[in-house]
């Protein structure tokens, strides 16, 4: 297996990766990140990181991903696992945790509209 793009440094307990394939190309779409190639120490917290510096740390991460080409399918890749830590597609794990959160709302309401639209056809 292909290592990620950039590995947590001081992270003591992180899981198992997969490892996605691009479907549009057919290859994995790590190869084109940015965070391969420089600056890795930049996506995960060393342990008893003062807030300040996280929150400096965090947004040069975030400047990284905003020039990576495979910002999208990084991102996905950390919702879908879901990654727990580090910043992945131009995301904290906190802001991972608010879309999360958001989709299983959103599948929730759609859950319930569809099945309200299936009682008015059934009802008609
Ligand atoms: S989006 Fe950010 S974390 Fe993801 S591969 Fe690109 S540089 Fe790395």
């Amino acid at each position: 297996m292909l290592p990620l793009p950039h590995q947590p440094l001081q992270v003591a307990a992180v899981p198992s990766q997969r490892v996605p394939a691009r479907e549009d190309e057919g290859g994995p779409w790590h190869t084109e990140a940015v965070c391969r190639r420089d600056e890795a120490g930049l996506f995960f917290a060393p342990s008893k990181e003062p807030t300040a510096a996280r929150l400096a740390r965090e947004e040069a991460a975030k400047r990284v991903c905003a020039r990576c080409p495979v910002m999208v399918e990084c991102r996905e890749h950390a919702l879908l696992q879901p990654e727990p830590y580090g910043v992945w597609g131009g995301l904290t794990a906190a802001e991972r945790r608010v879309v999360l959160a958001r989709r299983r709302r959103r599948d929730v309401e759609l859950k319930k509209a569809a099945t309200a639209g299936q009682q008015i056809a059934a009802a008609g």
